[in-house]
C-alpha cells in the first residue's frame, strides 16, 4: 500500500519552508520604556507602533521568534465576520455589538493598509471566504448568516448548489455563502515583514527569553527572564494560546485548543484551478474545525481539523486528514501529505478576543482561532492605549472578560466539547 506521507514529510508548519522563525540573541537591556512579552502578531503590531513613536520596546520571546500560532495559521483574513457566524455577538446590547464589529472591520481595513504602507511581503489577496452548507438543512442557516453579515456591513451573496459549480469542483455541498471582504496571506512571510519592520524602528527583539515572573516596583515592574532581569514602566501581555501559568488571572481566562493543519504535495497541473478556481478560502457549516485552502503559489491543499477527540502525533493527524481531505474530493486521494503541523488556539468563554489590563499590566489576548487581523490590530490598540494616541477606546477594551468555570490550567474538558460537536453534526445529518 502506498504511504500517504511523502518521503521527506514534515511536521514542521508548510509555511516554515519559506519564513522559519529565527533566534534573535540580542541583549536584553536593564531598563526600558514597555516590555512584551511574545513574539507573535500581537507583540510585533504593539512593538512596531511604540518603537514608531520612539518609545524604548523590548519584545521577550520563550522560543524562536514567531514560534507561536502566527507562523503556523491558516493565513485566513477576517474582518470579524467568524464574530457574527459563530453567535460570539449575540444577545449583546446593539449599540456594543456596532462597536465590536466596527473594530473587527476595522481590523482588516489596517491590515491592509500596514500591508500597502510597509510593502510587507505577505503573499496577501482578497480571495473571498466561502461557507459550504454541509447538508441541505444547513442552507437555510446561510441564508440567516448571510442576513445578519448584510446588516453588519458585510458583502456577502447567497450561491445555490448549482451556482455552486463554478466555485468548488466535484462538489458535494448543498450551497453556500461567499464573503467578498475575507483575504488569504501566508503567515510565515507576514510575521517575518513584521520583525523586520519592528526592527527597523529600533525595538528589541529577543529570543529564548520566556518571561519567568513580573515583579511590581514603586515604579513599573521588574520583568524576570531566562536570560536576564529588565525593569520596565508598562509590560504588554501576547502570549494567547500558549499563555502559562505567568498571570493565573489570565491563564484561567483562556483555553489553549490544539489545531491540526495539513499541507499535500505540489498537485497535478490543472487540479487546484478545477478544485477552487477563484482560490476562495473554504470552511463548512458542521460545528467541527474544518478548513481549507490553496496555498499562496495555488500548488497545494491547505486543510485545519481537529482530526481526534484527543491530541495525537502529527504522523497519525496526517493520515487520518488525508482521509477526511479525499472525502470531500476524491480526486485527492492519491495525493500525499508533505507537511503536518499544530499550533494552540486560544478560546475564550464569551467567543470574544480581549483587551485590557490586569493589575497594571496590559494583555490582548483570546483570538478563538481568527486572529491575523485581529490580534494584529488588538496590539496594535494596546500601544496606541499606552501612548495615549487612541481616538476612541476600542470596543475590546472590557473589563467584562470571563473566567472558564473549573479551569486552572488544564483544558480537560476539550475533548468532551468536542465530543459534543460532532454528535451534533452527526444528528443533524441524519
Ligand atoms: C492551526 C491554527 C490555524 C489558525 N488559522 C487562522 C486563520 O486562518 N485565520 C486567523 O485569523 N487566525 C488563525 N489562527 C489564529 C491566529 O494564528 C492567532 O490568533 C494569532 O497568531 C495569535 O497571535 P499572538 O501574537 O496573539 O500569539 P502567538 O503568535 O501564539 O504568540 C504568542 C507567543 O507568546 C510566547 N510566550 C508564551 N509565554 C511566554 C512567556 N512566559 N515568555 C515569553 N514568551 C512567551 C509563545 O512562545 C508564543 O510565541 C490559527 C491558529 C492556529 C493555531
Amino acid at each position: 500500500m502506498i504511504d500517504v506521507l511523502t518521503e521527506d514529510f514534515r511536521q514542521t508548519p508548510y509555511w516554515w519552508d519559506a519564513a522559519p522563525p529565527e533566534p534573535a540573541a540580542a541583549a536584553i537591556p536593564e531598563a526600558t520604556d514597555v516590555a512584551i512579552i511574545g513574539s507573535g502578531y500581537t507583540g510585533l503590531c504593539c512593538a512596531i507602533e511604540l518603537a514608531g513613536h520612539g518609545v524604548g520596546t523590548v519584545v521577550l520571546e520563550a522560543g524562536d521568534l514567531g514560534a507561536g500560532a502566527s507562523t503556523r495559521s491558516g493565513g485566513m483574513v477576517t474582518g470579524g465576520q467568524k464574530l457574527v457566524v459563530s453567535g460570539a455577538t449575540h444577545g449583546i446590547a446593539p449599540e456594543r455589538r456596532a462597536r465590536l464589529l466596527e473594530d473587527a472591520h476595522e481590523s482588516l481595513a489596517m491590515l491592509e493598509q500596514r500591508i500597502a504602507d510597509y510593502r510587507l511581503d505577505a503573499e496577501y489577496e482578497r480571495y473571498g471566504r466561502l461557507i459550504l452548507a454541509h447538508i441541505p438543512r444547513h442552507y437555510e442557516r446561510l441564508v440567516r448568516w448571510a442576513e445578519l453579515l448584510r446588516r453588519a456591513g458585510s458583502a456577502v451573496s447567497l450561491l445555490s448548489r448549482e451556482a455552486l459549480a463554478g466555485e468548488v469542483g466535484g462538489t458535494r455541498y448543498h450551497g453556500g455563502l461567499l464573503i467578498e471582504d475575507y483575504g488569504g496571506l501566508h503567515p510565515a512571510k507576514y510575521h517575518r515583514a513584521l520583525r523586520r519592520a519592528a526592527c527597523d524602528r529600533g525595538a528589541v527583539l529577543a529570543s529564548h527569553a520566556a518571561v519567568g515572573a513580573i515583579r511590581r516596583l514603586a515604579e513599573g515592574f521588574e520583568v524576570v527572564t531566562g536570560r536576564g532581569v529588565l525593569r520596565a514602566r508598562s509590560v504588554v501581555v501576547g502570549t494567547n494560546g500558549y499563555t502559562g501559568p505567568l498571570i493565573p488571572h489570565l491563564q484561567r481566562r483562556v483555553v489553549p485548543v490544539t489545531a491540526y493543519v495539513i499541507a499535500t504535495e505540489p498537485l497535478p497541473p490543472g487540479l487546484p484551478e478545477k478544485l477552487i478556481p477563484h482560490r476562495r478560502m473554504l470552511s463548512d457549516t458542521k460545528r467541527q474545525l474544518y478548513w481549507i485552502r490553496l496555498s499562496p503559489d495555488g500548488t497545494r491543499m491547505i486543510f485545519g481539523a481537529r482530526p481526534h477527540l484527543v491530541d495525537t502525533d502529527t504522523q497519525t493527524a496526517a493520515r487520518s486528514m488525508h482521509g477526511m481531505l479525499a472525502g470531500v474530493w476524491p480526486e485527492l486521494a492519491d495525493v500525499r501529505i508533505s507537511h503536518c503541523w499544530t499550533g494552540n488556539v486560544a478560546m475564550s468563554v464569551d467567543h470574544l478576543p480581549h483587551m485590557g489590563v490586569h493589575d497594571g499590566i496590559h494583555y490582548a489576548l483570546g483570538c478563538n482561532g481568527s486572529g491575523v487581523a485581529m490580534m494584529s490590530y488588538l496590539g496594535q490598540q494596546t500601544a496606541r492605549k499606552i501612548l495615549g494616541t487612541q481616538n476612541r477606546p476600542c470596543a475590546f477594551d472590557s473589563a467584562d472578560f470571563p473566567p472558564f468555570p473549573l479551569y486552572r490550567g488544564w483544558p480537560w474538558f476539550v475533548p468532551l466539547v468536542a465530543a459534543w460537536r460532532r454528535l451534533r453534526d452527526k444528528l443533524e445529518s441524519r
